[in-house]
């Protein structure tokens, strides 16, 4: 079975006097198919700690596995490896390339190994219709509103069928009704993602409450 563990982590940031201490004793365990919501006030480390679930960074100690792997201990080469192949992000701004159609921009994390064959066309078609865009294929960014952005970026995150999706702040950006409607998008799709887990940081009480799991986290 699948699972996140993060073990007594601790982020510092040096700084010319005493470091900064981001993040100090942090842990947390998330099973196959479970959802966990980081809240907290901001500068509480929150986009430092999903950084450090996705492997984007390392702790200063502590451990994380995903499954029976140890991100931290793979050469440069694997971790990049991991990082595209077991993890997908969204973030509170969509990141989506604007000269790109929505078909594109969602194709575009397989570019770094392989141009697309007809599966990817078909994944990339499922996703984007499962987010309720199957109509806005050929549209550019630009065309979209903020929350059909997000939908986007939410299907690019999973193209690659990423064992974790992470998502920082992503309805922060948004009005309340399309922030419902974006996080239960997010939610309805890990779970059709079979063996998938979910780690949202929001300020949003009702998304959060909408997870299974729930980690406060305080400044340090
Ligand atoms: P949050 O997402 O909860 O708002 P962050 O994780 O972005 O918080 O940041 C936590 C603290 O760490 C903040 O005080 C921030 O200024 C600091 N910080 C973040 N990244 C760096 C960095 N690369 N170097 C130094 N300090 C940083
Ligand atoms: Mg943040």
């Amino acid at each position: 079975m699948l699972r996140l563990v993060a073990h007594d982590l601790r982020k510092e940031y040096p700084t010319p006097a005493e470091p900064l201490v981001v993040l100090d004793q942090v842990s947390l365990s998330l099973d196959q198919g479970e959802s966990l919501a980081i809240v907290g006030p901001s500068g509480s480390g929150k986009s430092t700690l999903l950084a450090i679930l996705g492997a984007l960074d390392r702790p200063t100690s502590g451990q994380v596995t995903l499954g029976e792997v140890d991100p931290f201990s793979l050469s440069e080469s694997d971790l990049a490896a991991f990082r595209r192949e077991k993890v997908g992000f969204v973030f509170q701004d969509h990141h989506l390339l604007p000269q790109l159609s929505v078909m594109e921009n969602v194709l575009l994390p397989l570019l770094a190994d392989r141009r697309p064959c007809r599966r990817d066309q078909l994944r990339a078609e499922q996703l984007i219709d499962r987010v309720g865009l199957a109509d806005r294929q050929t549209h550019r960014p630009a065309e979209l509103s903020g929350g059909e952005r997000q939908r986007v970026a939410i299907a690019r995150a999973l193209i690659r069928s990423p064992r974790l999706l992470l998502a920082d702040e992503p309805t922060g950006n948004l009005d309340a009704a399309t922030a419902t409607q974006v996080g239960q998008t997010l939610i309805d799709l890990q779970q059709e993602e079979e063996e998938s887990l979910l780690v949202v940081v929001t300020h949003s009480e009702s998304l959060a409450n909408r997870l299974q799991q729930k980690l406060r986290l305080d400044k340090a």
